[in-house]
């Protein structure tokens, strides 16, 4: 028998295993698994090449549990080791600046698990004492068990072992009897090895017998060893593809589609990419793209190694070249793993062009459920967003899909402004802006509907993108001048008659919370609406920007909504409504204006006198002059505002005419809006 000690610099190796990584214990399944795995490839590889003659027999993996004695057996057939072999891999585990190291990576497990090639060690998170029984497939080898309890001292002797290969048995400890329940162990099994590419047991096939489960003859396989990914796109159907997803993702709808990834150069990766159907309140926390090493589960945290807009995509990525033992940080600036990134997407991104060219009406027919995930893409990804500004579509408010180019070419002579810019109206709700959106297709203008919830980021970029453009929504102006062009007519109102027709106006709209309204004239042709409420595209934007993103941009969140209440001088009705303002206030109000005119014109005067005269030079008499004027004319202001208010307050056709533009923006609501009726009911 020989004692030794464990190649280690450093004395307490396991305490510091247990310790630092006791919050991912589980993995020492994966890495015990996954050896015995490698083994047995290993076996098989030499026996391809005729290097091993014997007979391979069956090469399953079997994991076992003794509930009597508490243990927990890795077994394979695969290579085996020789005593040498153990002395190499086992004892001498390569150690330089463990401590620092250690250090440094003390919450990630696997961090130092792959540097170090701890794999096998971290049996010693959960066990008090490890057995190795091997006997390699070398001709004559003799058989070998090491046995170690934690300490770095271990024993190896020679022992009988009638079958080649390895068996690793875990003395669970005390603190971690959960591995010696089969539920745990098959949980764990079922999320690491679902794929592994050797076919592991875990007992035997359950069957009902006699009131109640019992052991069948078939063994209990765990994995699937020829997962999809890793068969040739020619040999699936889409049935195996569907298949494959469900067992992925058990209960989820059918994808949309998906994509086959496979590379060999310049790394190696493969994988299925599914597209869901993508909602308003995405949930990427749940069934997310898994991440595996040659068939071994890695992980399903893959920021970094994919780009953020593809986390909305499902499915697996497998590749050995992605540095999976290391940390987050060094993974997001591995050279390897930003190219496996810019693949991705560039694959993704030649599918959907692919499906757009040869299947356009599915394409269409799927875009709702996926233009989220492309909008976001386009946002957050410069060269996604390259490629897909030639399949992304806009839908306009009669569902009809259009490419942008498509789009620009549909509207350019009706919807280019006198500056050369193309305007491109959009609605965001097609119910609330019905209004809008006739006025403007009255006009013979396109209207787009944006009502998803990237579309105020994605107007931004379109906006960027798409050179001479102008996105406005459809009621942020009327809709003579939603596209600018010179032909507006000149509104045919005094200003006496304005003054007094905002006057009238600002003082009956009713008050409503964080809500500013400005009165404006514009005669826009006696068929369009006397009254139209609309919104600012700017400030409009700028608010859905940052409730979108709360805590950013709140200055513009806290900035009340500024609408334009803006009179058709050219409607009959308000033509009427104008002129009863101006019968029924002009005798009080005219003698009002004309003293305030006398008295800005008094101030004015005088002001012009004291030009260039220093202040000590003017006249003290002069300046209370000044000063009297001025408050002369805010008492007369008040007066008048009192006379438009009383005023406005009982002319009823003024209120009405507000209430209805309210209503059809749906704007009126609470007391207002049962004033309305009431009085509408009277007026009947
Ligand atoms: P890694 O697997 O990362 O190399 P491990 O500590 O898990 O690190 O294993 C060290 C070495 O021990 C392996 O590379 C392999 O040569 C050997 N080994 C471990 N388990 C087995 C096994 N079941 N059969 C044969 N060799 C094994």
């Amino acid at each position: 028998m020989q004692k030794g000690t464990i190649g280690v610099t450093t004395d307490n190796i396991f305490p510091v295993i247990k310790k630092f990584l006791y919050s991912d214990h589980d993995i020492f399944l994966r890495e015990l698994v996954s050896n015995a795995v490698d083994a047995t490839q290993k076996l098989k590889t030499l026996s391809s090449i005729d290097e091993f003659k014997g007979e391979l027999g069956e090469i399953n993996v079997s994991v076992t549990i003794d509930t009597d004695k508490k243990t927990l057996t890795v077994s394979d057939r695969g290579i085996g080791m020789t005593s040498e072999e153990i002395d190499k891999y086992i004892n001498q585990i390569a150690f330089s600046s463990a401590e620092e190291f250690l250090d440094k990576y003390k919450n990630d497990a696997n961090a130092i698990i792959g540097h170090f090639g701890l794999g096998f060690y971290s049996a010693f998170m959960v066990a008090k004492k490890v057995e190795i029984r091997t006997k390699s497939y070398k001709d004559g080898a003799n058989a070998v068990m090491w046995s170690c309890d934690g300490s770095p001292e271990y024993e190896m002797s020679e022992i009988e072992k009638s079958d080649r290969g390895t068996e690793i048995i875990l003395y669970i400890d005390d603190e971690n009897q959960e591995f010696l329940e089969k539920s745990r162990i098959e949980g764990l099994l079922k999320k690491y090895c679902s794929f592994l590419p050797v076919p592991i047991v875990f007992g035997k096939e359950q069957e009902w017998k006699d009131g109640k489960y019992i052991d069948s003859e078939k063994d209990n396989i765990i994995n699937d060893i020829t997962p999809a990914w890793t068969r040739k796109p020619t040999d699936l159907t889409d049935d195996d593809y569907k298949k494959f997803y469900h067992q992925l993702y058990p209960g989820m709808d059918e994808p949309l589609f998906w994509i086959h990834l496979n590379v060999d150069y310049p790394f190696k990766l493969t994988g299925i990419l599914y597209f869901q159907k993508v909602t308003n309140n995405i949930d990427i926390s749940r069934n997310k793209i898994q991440l595996y090493c040659n068939q071994v589960f890695v992980t399903d945290s893959v920021e970094g190694i994919v780009p953020d807009f593809l986390m909305l995509l499902q499915g697996v990525i497998d590749s050995p070249d992605i540095p999976l033992n290391v940390s987050r940080s060094y993974l997001q600036s591995d050279s390897n793993v930003k190219k496996i990134s810019t693949y991705i997407t560039k694959k993704v991104a030649d599918r959907l062009q692919e499906i757009f060219n040869k299947e356009r009406k599915q394409f269409e027919e799927k875009w709702d459920q996926i233009k989220l995930f492309i909008e976001y893409g386009m946002i957050s990804d410069e060269k996604f967003n390259e490629k897909a500004m030639k399949f992304a579509l806009v839908k306009d408010t009669e569902n009809r899909y259009y490419t942008l180019d498509e789009y620009r070419t549909l509207i350019e002579s009706n919807q280019t402004d006198k500056d050369g810019n193309v305007t491109y109206i959009y609605s965001t709700d097609k119910t609330a802006q019905y209004s809008y959106i006739e006025a403007a297709e009255a006009k013979g203008y396109n209207v787009i509907l944006f009502d998803g919830q990237f579309d105020v980021h994605f107007i931004g970029m379109l906006e960027q993108k798409i050179e001479k453009s102008r996105f406005v929504r459809v009621d942020s102006n009327v809709a003579d001048k939603l596209v600018e062009k010179n032909n507006i007519n000149e509104v045919a109102l005094t200003e006496t008659q304005k003054q007094m027709t905002e006057g009238v106006f600002k003082s009956q709209i009713p008050q409503i919370e964080k809500t500013n309204f400005i009165v404006m004239f514009e005669a826009i042709g006696e068929t369009s609406q006397p009254i139209i409420i609309t919104q600012n595209e700017f400030m409009r934007r700028m608010k859905d920007m940052s409730a979108l993103q709360p805590g950013m941009m709140n200055f513009y969140g806290e900035m009340p909504d500024s609408y334009c209440l803006i009179i058709n001088t050219e409607n009959p009705v308000s033509k009427k409504v104008v002129e009863q303002i101006e019968n029924g206030c002009t005798n009080e109000v005219m003698p009002i204006i004309e003293n305030i005119t006398r008295l800005n014109s008094e101030i004015e005067s005088l002001k012009v006198s004291h030009q260039g005269k220093k202040d000590d030079e003017i006249p003290v008499s002069e300046k209370e002059d000044i000063k009297n004027k001025e408050n002369e004319i805010s008492d007369l202001r008040k007066k008048e505002n009192d006379i438009l208010v009383k005023y406005g307050s009982e002319n009823n056709l003024v209120k009405q005419l507000i209430d209805l533009a309210l209503l059809s923006n749906n704007m009126l609501k609470g007391e207002a809006l049962s004033k309305f009726i009431k009085r509408s009911v009277d007026l009947l």
